[in-house]
């Protein structure tokens, strides 16, 4: 559920793990689709809502494949993506956000309309310049491999954020790890990390804590995006401390896709309590219907965290952030943490 108390939106944030694909806003769907004559289920923002967002529990991934389905027809030009990421970037403003890093997949995202590359990324960077000026926040770009694109995809995206590297700071592989294990992408991953580029890795998910310790032992990430079940096995526990690994969790999400059984059981704060470098994140806020705001205070009022906890879990994303030091050492400071 979106939050703007203020006891939570008071609070200066960093946000390290959130899709582009995942927080285009309901009307922008409906106003692009009009513009771009594309087909919709309905072009009213209440009726569309339930085709384009994820409000319980869901029984199967299908529920949710027909909302990114429109959230990838809805990238129709770089003029449009310029339009989503400058309304994400006010969204997150709004919530007080000052470190923001960005992620998306380009030849997932950018293919519904068969995008150049480059074009669609100057659009992006078009918003990040104007919101940076604007709202005072440091923002971040990751790009990411879908896993069921194949190897090929990941090659090819690992190829063009090197040649980017001066503003695409990291690569992420997402989407189905028990079809797509680490070990098909080795290569290109370690590639990128040879580069200079920042590796984070969504693993353990829904998967168990040994694909996690895969992921570690294939390509040293230092970040995992969710990464959750490794409560359930205490030597990853071990591994993740001992080698500084940040944890990228996404609470809401974790419910909504039955990673977790109950809000209630998310393991967030015992991993902050063993001493995990854990980050509290949103995933996908529009197509989750939640905001960092709701996380935190999924955090505070049903995890039991405390808001100097949470602050510490701030303090652990800036020392994670793949941005620049200088960028990084100004919001340590701005956020006194
Ligand atoms: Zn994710």
């Amino acid at each position: 559920m979106k939050n703007f108390d203020p006891k939570y939106n008071d609070i200066p944030k960093t946000h390290l793990h959130v899709h582009l694909e995942g927080a285009i806003r309901t009307a922008t769907i409906v106003g692009i689709a009009k513009e771009h004559g594309l087909d919709l289920p309905t072009y009213d923002v209440e009726e569309l809502n339930p085709y384009v967002k994820v409000y319980e529990q869901w029984e199967s991934l299908d529920e949710v494949l027909e909302a990114f389905r429109i959230a990838q027809m809805s990238i129709a030009s770089s003029q449009v993506l310029e339009r989503i990421a400058w309304e994400f970037f006010e969204d997150s403003a709004r919530q007080n956000i000052k470190l923001l890093e960005v992620r998306f997949s380009p030849d997932w995202a950018f293919s519904g309309h068969d995008l150049d590359w480059d074009l669609a990324l100057h659009g992006i960077l078009s918003a990040k310049k104007k919101a940076e000026a604007q709202f005072g926040m440091a923002i971040g770009l990751i790009a990411i491999t879908s896993r069921s694109m194949g190897v090929e995809s990941c090659e090819k995206t690992v190829d063009w954020a090197i040649k980017h590297k001066d503003v695409i700071y990291g690569i992420d592989l997402a989407d189905s790890e028990i079809q797509h294990p680490i070990s098909e992408f080795v290569r290109p991953v370690l590639r990128a990390k040879d580069a200079g580029l920042g590796i984070t890795i969504h693993s353990g998910e829904d998967t168990p804590a040994s694909a996690v310790f895969d992921t570690i032992q294939a390509v040293g990430p230092e970040r995992i995006g969710h990464g959750i079940h490794i409560i359930e096995d205490m030597s990853v526990v071990e591994l993740v401390i001992e080698r500084g690994i940040t944890l990228e969790v996404n609470p809401w999400s974790n419910y909504l896709t039955n990673a977790v059984p109950t809000i209630e059981s998310h393991p967030l704060k015992k991993l902050f309590d063993l001493g995990v470098r854990v980050t509290i994140n949103s995933d996908d806020p529009q197509i989750l219907e939640t905001n960092l705001n709701n996380e935190y205070r999924i955090a505070h009022e049903i995890l039991g965290m405390t808001l100097d906890e949470i602050k510490t879990c701030n303090r652990y994303a800036v020392e994670a952030s793949f941005l620049p030091d200088a960028q990084k050492a100004a919001v340590i400071q701005e956020l006194k943490i």
